[in-house]
């Protein structure tokens, strides 16, 4: 299919959170006429905000601390909030409709999982509301364009009405949409997981057949690690698709693990780059082969690890445990990351690993099996492309981890990445060496 001539540019939290990054945003904008659908965040810490408020809606101040944070961006915005006449801004309305919310779950029952998306959706709402008006763009509601099912927090796409966008497009040289929000065929909000407006705007891109998708954010692309703990991480060019949708995976914030699932097998090319620094070196994410065959190209780092041991002490070689274990997680929703598998033994850790907790599973997995947890692991993971066929990388990688013990040490499922799960207290530690060592030579 051919590609359209269109950017679809997503801006997230700190690239929205301020007068100066806003500013930054509508240059980007206005140097780009092919740059005409714009995806933004909840402005920084407002989604944290909204989680803490979700779970005790009586603590009002912390509404009021978001509603001020807008407010004063409206004002240095110069953006009139209420006029003379008493005639509202969309954003003063969300104000309102967001204490009465509120002022409900106080007094009514409440759908907690329900209740919690809508309230996040504020956030998002309200950068759409004081970004539409600011730029004098055309808005879509999320919730009419990305269709998913009724997982709260972490609900799958079904569907993109592209054709709601693609009617805005006629009408308006610029559209923005909420990232981050879908909603249900009943018109119910959702969620699709904590950093999802990456995902939104790879869906939208790729529903509209863009030529590209910008990932705008507060660093100068995909680093060979996180530049925040890794200081000497350096922005790493060009990537491969299969292999930056590996390193989201395993860890680097910077694009959600869905990003780039969207964009496969398209001619859509996927752009991070700073939206401080828009001129400065940033990421290109391509379907071609990356530079530096069989290399490291980056190391992430995943914190607070739980392991999760089912010992079988009553039987050994039963046929059938495995599914009995993986139909109790597909029961409770829970995504297993890395299984190792004994005789007698079964490990794996989750995704998420509050999940455990917040479910009956463990209680069922005992029915099953003597289940041991084990808390403060990290997952390190080394990623590049065909990076198993990398002469010694192995070797390497041991005679760094200088006799730390190690647990479960994945390679092989894909070719892609070496990962291994280590203490969390010397993680920091051991994720600096193997950067200097693999990333720091040249
Ligand atoms: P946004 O709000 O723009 O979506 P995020 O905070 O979600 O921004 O993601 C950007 C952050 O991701 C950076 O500030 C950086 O600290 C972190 N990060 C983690 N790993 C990487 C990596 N490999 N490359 C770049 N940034 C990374
Ligand atoms: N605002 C949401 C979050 O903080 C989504 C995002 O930023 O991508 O998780
Ligand atoms: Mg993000």
């Amino acid at each position: 299919m051919e590609r359209e001539a269109l950017i679809v540019a997503k801006f997230g939290g700190t690239s929205v959170g301020s007068r100066e990054a806003i500013l930054q945003l509508r240059s980007i904008v206005e140097k780009s006429p092919k740059l005409r659908v714009i995806v933004v965040s909840a402005t920084s810490g407002t989604t944290n905000e909204l989680c803490a408020l979700a779970e005790n809606p009586h603590e009002l101040s912390i509404l009021e601390r978001v509603i001020d944070r807008h407010l004063k961006l409206a004002n240095e915005l110069k953006l009139v909030v209420i006029d003379q006449h008493g005639h509202r801004s969309k954003l003063y309305t969300l104000f309102d409709e967001m204490r009465a919310y509120c002022f409900a779950a106080q007094v009514e029952k409440i759908n907690f999982l329900l209740f919690r998306d809508h309230l996040l959706s504020f956030g998002e709402a309200l950068s759409v509301a004081l970004l539409s008006e600011y730029l004098q763009a055309a808005v879509v509601d999320a919730r009419e364009l990305i269709i998913t099912d009724d997982n709260f927090g972490e609900a799958t796409p079904l569907e993109v009405k592209s054709e709601v966008l693609r009617e805005a497009l006629l009408y308006s040289q610029l559209v923005i949409t909420a990232g981050f929000i879908g909603g249900t065929r009943a018109g119910t909000t959702t969620t699709l997981g904590r950093g999802g407006s990456d995902y939104s705007a790879a869906l939208i891109a790729r529903a509209l057949n863009a030529d590209c998708l910008q990932i705008w954010t507060d660093v100068s692309g995909v680093y060979t690690c996180d530049p925040r703990s890794v200081p000497n991480a350096k922005s790493i060019p060009r990537m491969n698709q299969t292999v930056a949708a590996e390193l989201a995976f395993w860890g680097a914030k910077v694009l959600h693990p869905a990003t780039l699932l969207p964009i496969f097998n398209s001619n859509t090319k996927v752009w991070v780059g700073n939206t401080f620094a828009p001129e400065e070196a940033g990421t290109w994410i391509d379907s071609g082969t990356a530079v530096g065959d069989s290399a490291v190209q980056a190391i992430t780092f995943r914190p607070s690890q739980t392991i999760v041991t089912l010992i079988r002490v009553k039987k050994h070689n039963t046929y059938g445990f495995l599914a009995r274990v993986f139909a109790l997680l597909t029961k409770h929703k829970i995504s297993v990351d890395h299984v190792t598998t004994s005789e007698i033994s079964t490990s794996f850790t989750v995704y998420e690993p509050a999940m455990l907790t917040a479910s009956p599973i463990l209680e069922e997995l005992s029915e099953l099996a003597e289940v041991k947890l084990e808390n403060n692991f990290a997952l390190i993971s080394l990623v590049g492309q065909n990076i198993i066929d990398r002469p010694h990388a192995l070797e390497e990688t041991w005679k760094l981890l200088n006799g730390h013990s190690v647990r479960s040490l994945y390679m092989g499922a894909s070719k892609n990445n070496i990962s291994f799960l280590i203490a969390e207290s010397i993680a920091h530690t051991i994720v600096k060496k193997l950067h200097a060592h693999f990333l720091e030579l040249y």
